[in-house]
């Protein structure tokens, strides 16, 4: 126990202890982390398991300006700060409180944000007609569902799954892994919002045996649009089928399946919107009742042909097979293969 938590007010104990309960919180703390550790040291080691930096209360070494015996340990229980070489060991809280105030201000009104935001989402999220037990029972069966999400990072068969898709680390980095529960054995792709928030998610089996392959967050009214908040509504928005292959192509939401509606309200939002189906028989349909409509569909064929490509089933499997070595659908690259002519529409059959 560290001398800090002691004096801390009650206020702030039962805080600490909700805080730590959340994943938007803990990932809050991590950016803080890293914020801190960027602006205020020099030279920092990270791992899945600790920060290792400079001892901020004792200088760390005289002799040598690279000893560096300063460790955050992202320990399951709390993180905590320890110094090898002066011995002093803090919360990670009180260690952020007492050394960059400022930033822990920072911290503890984004944790107030993200406590507004879910009050204000389970408000409008749960229908009216449902009695106050059944909008309890829902809030905290989703609050142990979300305790089951670990950091994608120390497990190795999530990592080796998207390296192996080559899904950009920076991407796959905030998402999930589940071992137990409900979701058992399932990556869980979260659906941030503009706020860093998780407004959905989606679990996607890859232990071998889990039947359903895609799990979702359940309940009404939510938004399963992923990217919904994170694209630029002036420019082009291109609408795919999988969250995955939305992360190879710029400016892209995903709906979660082919037959999801396209005509959701919520798609409004996009004036400007295209669609990149699966190179898959129900995605040819779907793209000639676009094209019917007058919308702008993807013409695989044409785009295949011109990068020399071996038929492909989706965004991603182009992305691992592709000659050329392409990691990303740019808007240069995209541009010239979307099409509403009604001429193009044998490339459809
Ligand atoms: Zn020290």
């Amino acid at each position: 126990m560290s001398q800090g938590r002691l004096i801390l007010p009650l206020t702030f104990l039962t805080m600490k202890f909700t805080l730590l309960d959340s994943i938007q919180n803990k990932f809050l703390m991590e950016s803080e982390i890293r914020n801190i550790l960027n602006t205020y040291f020099r030279d920092v080691y990270e791992t899945n398991d600790y920060f290792n930096f400079r001892c901020n209360y004792c200088g760390d070494s005289q002799k040598s300006k690279y000893k560096k015996r300063g460790y955050i340990i992202k320990d399951a229980s709390g993180w905590y700060y320890k110094c090898h070489n002066c011995g002093k060991s803090a919360g990670i809280m009180w260690w952020m409180k007492t050394n960059f105030p400022v930033n822990f201000k920072h911290f503890i009104s984004g944790c107030l944000k993200n406590k507004r935001e879910d009050e204000q989402s389970q408000k409008t999220e749960i229908p009216v007609y449902k009695n106050i037990m059944t909008q309890k029972k829902t809030a905290h069966d989703e609050s142990s569902i979300i305790k089951t999400f670990k950091n994608i990072m120390k497990f190795d068969i999530a990592v080796e799954y998207c390296e192996k898709r080559k899904i950009p680390k920076e991407v796959y980095s905030k998402w999930f892994y589940c071992e137990s529960g409900k979701f058992r054995g399932r990556l869980i792709i979260p659906f941030y919002n503009d706020k860093n928030k998780i407004h959905y998610y989606q679990g996607r089996a890859i232990l071998p045996g889990i039947e359903p392959r895609y799990d979702s967050r359940k309940g009404s009214n939510l938004n399963s649009i992923y990217n919904y908040y994170l694209v630029d509504c002036d420019e082009w928005v291109t609408v795919l089928e999988g969250p995955i292959d939305a992360t190879f192509v710029d400016n892209s939401v995903a709906l979660t399946g082919v037959h999801k509606s396209f005509d959701d309200e919520l798609m409004n939002r996009f004036t400007k919107k295209r669609y990149l189906l699966d190179n898959d028989k129900d995605g040819r349909a779907k793209s000639l009742t676009l094209i019917m409509n007058g919308e702008k569909v993807f013409n695989w064929k044409k785009f295949l042909k011109d990068y020399e490509c071996d038929s492909v089933k989706d965004v991603n499997e182009f992305i691992l097979k592709n000659p050329k070595g392409i990691t990303k659908l740019t808007m240069d690259i995209m541009n010239p293969y979307f099409t509403n002519s009604y001429f193009d529409k044998a490339y459809f059959l």
